[in-house]
């Protein structure tokens, strides 16, 4: 018997979310949180949806910085946007840009 099973990626975009510098284009741009949903079907129909993950993406250069998932669930609610909230973002774009540098 033949089973046919799909795996499907789909993109929301959900709001600008901060702007800052951006050490892939090198200058200081609008980020945008987008949810990003992972869907298997069986016979074309979706039969599973994974729990959606959060990225941050450059305006300028689309590069895409992964957020932890509470994370991003906790900024989609009205009232997160602090200082706080925007220190935190800014270091995780500064790490995981970081860490694409160096990677062979
Ligand atoms: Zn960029």
């Amino acid at each position: 018997m033949l089973f046919i099973i799909g795996m499907d990626k789909q993109h929301e975009h959900l709001m600008p979310l901060l702007e800052t510098h951006c050490h892939r284009c090198g200058e200081v741009t609008q980020w945008h949180l987008w949810k990003e949903i992972e869907k298997a079907s069986l016979f074309f129909i979706p039969v599973w949806r994974f729990a959606p993950d959060y990225l941050l993406v450059c305006e300028q250069c689309h590069d895409p910085v992964k957020l932890p998932r509470e994370f991003g669930k906790a900024l989609l609610e009205v009232g997160n946007h602090n200082d706080a909230n925007q220190a935190e973002l800014e270091a995780l774009i500064d790490k995981e840009q970081h860490r694409s540098r160096i990677r062979p």
